[in-house]
């Protein structure tokens, strides 16, 4: 399936594979003990689903906490302190 992939936009700072576009704004994601995800908007909207629905799955949407977008901390991608 080399044309699909080829459609799919590819960011680089982003953790997801749904990105719809190269450049975008990444944020954190923080996924529980002390660990992030960075992803991009459209990738947090599907970490989101997925969480939604293992939630409804597993009946514990505790225990499948979202995130946010807006009140996320924005990933720093510039070259800065690294
Ligand atoms: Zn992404």
């Amino acid at each position: 399936m080399l044309n699909q992939e080829e459609k799919m936009a590819r960011n680089y700072n982003c953790d997801g594979s749904k990105c719809i576009s190269s450049n975008g704004e990444v944020r954190v994601y923080p996924t529980g003990g002390g660990s992030n995800l960075i992803l991009c908007y459209n990738c947090w909207a599907n970490e989101n689903r997925y969480r939604f629905n293992k939630g409804r799955e597993y009946k514990r949407p505790e225990d499948w906490p979202q995130v946010d977008w807006v009140k996320a901390r924005v990933y720093n991608t510039g070259d800065g302190d690294d």
